[in-house]
């Protein structure tokens, strides 16, 4: 990214796993391929732990994503925990809700299926709504419903279009196929949407790189990432969604695929610098042979990786 002066801008990159499962060779890759796009160009890369999933997210695997970062090689310039930033999403949210932007809503997930005319497998839930302007403030709706969420008011003309660095051209009519998206499941909370974008902004990252699962989830960010911003205009950000890794049924890669967590072939005295030459490989970065993540960095920047998904047969590297 160029700046108005000419200047190249300097990369900041983020490194950011949930806690809801050990690392395995698909999340790996992603990291792999974020680290190198940061490192390759003598960028920032941060580690931001996405610990705000509470059902799905798993006792000590926030400590096992590190430590097994630490031992394929990785390194960061400044970590961060969600759980601990909450008082900053509740902060955002209500300026957004002061702003007109952000409402309560009480209706449930069944109103809002009703809602939807046609849903499609894999669609996102659209929502058209039904809340806005129905109540002045959170105790207001929280008397219809003890349980209300917090909704982003998605502007009416909501068309976003931009270029991923691996996908390419993309675009989606936010408001006419999600409509109001929801924010925060209760009234201190944030969900993945608001977490994840406030923290790209105020964090100052230039690329988001992760996995192509959350593709469609971008425009919407773009969307609040706009909204949060407010008058001081967002910084430009760019997307690159690397192509996931899956087993040979082309579904993304799950247990019943072979043991591919990092943990069992360290247990089984495999290298680190085995996982990285082969990960390496899928990308088209080397002939497979063992190669320590450092080295790789000094071997970059690379071209771009394939578009295809990744096919991996069984746990054997
Ligand atoms: N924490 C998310 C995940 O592990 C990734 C979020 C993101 O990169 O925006 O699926």
């Amino acid at each position: 990214m160029t700046a108005a002066n000419g200047e190249r801008e300097p990369y900041v990159g983020r490194l950011a796993p949930s806690p809801t499962g050990a690392l395995h060779l698909g999340n790996v890759r992603t990291f792999m391929i974020a680290y190198l796009r940061a490192r390759t160009v003598g960028g920032r890369l941060l580690f931001r732990m996405e610990d705000l999933d509470h059902p799905r997210d798993k006792p000590g695997a926030a400590d096992a994503a590190r430590r097994d970062l630490d031992w394929l090689g990785f390194d960061w310039d400044a970590e961060f925990v969600q759980s601990e930033r909450r008082a900053r999403y509740r902060a955002a949210i209500d300026d957004l809700h002061a702003r007109g932007l952000a409402y309560p809503c009480v209706c449930t997930r069944r109103d809002v299926e009703h809602a939807q005319s046609a849903p499609h497998e894999g669609e996102q839930l659209f929502y058209p709504g039904t809340c806005r302007g129905r109540f002045a403030d959170w105790d207001a709706a929280a008397r219809v419903r003890p349980q209300p969420c917090w909704r982003f008011r998605t502007p009416d003309e909501a068309v976003v279009s931009f270029t991923d660095g691996c996908a390419g051209a993309c675009t989606q009519d936010v408001a006419r196929t999600l409509g109001d998206f929801p924010l925060a499941r209760d009234r201190d909370g944030a969900g993945y949407t608001l977490a994840a974008t406030l923290d790209d902004l105020a964090m100052g990252v230039t690329e988001v790189v992760r996995g192509d699962d959350l593709l469609a989830a971008t425009p919407a960010q773009i969307l609040l990432r706009r909204a949060l911003a407010g008058a001081r205009a967002a910084p430009p950000i760019r997307f690159f969604h690397v192509p996931l890794v899956v087993g040979p049924d082309g579904k993304r890669l799950a247990k019943r695929h072979g043991d591919t967590r990092i943990a069992a072939y360290r247990a089984a005295g495999v290298s680190a610098e085995t996982i990285i030459g082969r990960l390496a490989a899928t990308c088209g970065w080397g002939d497979g042979a063992p190669v320590r993540l450092a080295e790789l960095v000094a071997r970059g920047p690379f071209a771009a990786i394939p578009k295809e998904r990744v096919v991996v047969k069984g746990a054997s590297l």
